[in-house]
């Protein structure tokens, strides 16, 4: 069996951060990565511009070159591609961990192909893979969508967008531009605060001039071939429906965290356990980094306010590995 310091679970941005600390601080490391390199990001609509200024998602003092401040979906993939070549990264891609279990005072991680050990574990994995489930009848039909990509299959066609946060607003807009009908459903009585400064104006502008109209304190009743119902406070509407675009959220993949043997409070936030300083789990050596630090709470981690995970778990496991050889 292959053996390594440190494994590291999702090649996302945290994932390849925490690599690059391992190989400062000279320690082994396998990244495995379910998907393709930066996967979530990958995945995110075609059209995604960051919120975050390239300077401020930059990592392994590798510079962010984007064509604005900001960069594109396409210019983050492009970089994180630099990163791996850069500081010549061991990723291993399309390999989904399914489980770990504690062996020889380390861990053994098996995945779809093989099995690793390893003295410490990073669990990486974001929250991106598992959408907030709307649970009504009619969620599984192949008209419904929790992720968008382009608008181009859209155009001419009813469309509506659930939520109310950043997603759903840049969701709404962009289909609105391109020529699709969109009615928005929402289930409170405002845009959500935190929505940014340069999409809020802009949505809340067009549902005033009636651009695109919005049922307010409105949950979605049954998604049928054809039509919706949604629940208002005037009772239940009927509307002609061809895509239901489920903006309402993601959450970390709570299956896999208790496969790994977390341990997770049955609270709101849902955070699995772990020391805010070290990011240390309750299992010794293995630690959490990136968003999925967050549980639930998922807007208030990013790439930016996480890039120092990498650094603070690296130097730790260094500082051990003395002792973790001779046990
Ligand atoms: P992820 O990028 O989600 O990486 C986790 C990786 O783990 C994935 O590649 C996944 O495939 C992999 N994985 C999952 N399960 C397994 C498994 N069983 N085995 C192996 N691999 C697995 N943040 C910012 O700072 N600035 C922004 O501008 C910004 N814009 C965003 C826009 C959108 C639309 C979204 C959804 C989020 C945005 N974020 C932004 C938030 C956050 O920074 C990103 O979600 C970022 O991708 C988080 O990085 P991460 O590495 O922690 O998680």
């Amino acid at each position: 069996m292959e053996n390594y310091d440190l494994v590291i679970i999702g090649g996302g941005p945290t994932g390849l951060n925490c690599a690059i600390a391992a190989s400062e601080e000279g320690l082994s490391h396998l990244v495995l990565e379910k998907g393709v390199l930066a996967n979530s990001i990958y995945n995110f609509p075609d059209n995604m511009t960051f919120f975050s200024t390239s300077k401020r998602l930059e990592i392994g003092k590798v510079p962010f070159i984007s064509h604005t401040d900001k960069p594109t979906r396409r210019e983050a993939l492009e970089y994180y591609r630099r990163i791996q070549q850069t500081w010549d990264l061991n990723i291993q891609t399309y390999e989904p961990v399914m489980s770990m279990e504690p062996h020889e005072g380390g861990y053994v991680i098996t995945t779809s192909k093989g099995r690793y050990q390893a003295r410490a574990v990073v669990v990486a994995t974001g929250f991106y893979d598992s959408p907030n489930m709307m649970g009504v009848p009619g969620e599984d039909l192949p008209k419904v969508r929790h992720y968008y990509d382009d608008p181009h299959p859209y155009i001419g066609q009813e469309v509506l967008v659930v939520g109310a946060a950043n997603s759903a607003c840049q969701v709404a807009l962009e289909l609105w531009r391109k020529g699709a009908k969109v009615t928005m459903a929402i289930r409170g009585n405002a845009i959500y605060k935190g929505v940014k400064y340069w999409i809020k104006p802009d949505i809340e502008n067009r549902i005033k001039e009636g651009s695109i109209p919005t049922y307010w304190n409105t949950t979605v009743q049954s998604i049928h071939p054809g039509k919706v119902v949604l629940q208002t406070p005037e009772g239940e509407v009927e509307l002609p429906n061809d895509w239901v675009m489920a903006m309402t959220g993601y959450r970390p993949n709570y299956d896999l965290l208790y496969r790994l043997g977390l341990d997770i409070p049955e609270d709101e936030a849902r955070i699995p356990c772990h020391d805010p300083d070290t990011l240390e789990t309750s299992l010794p050596n293995v630690f959490l980094a990136g968003v999925v630090c967050a549980g639930m709470k998922t807007n208030s981690l990013f790439i930016e306010n996480t890039r120092d995970h990498g650094t603070v778990i690296a130097k730790q496991i260094a500082r051990r590995i003395p002792q973790l050889q001779t046990t």
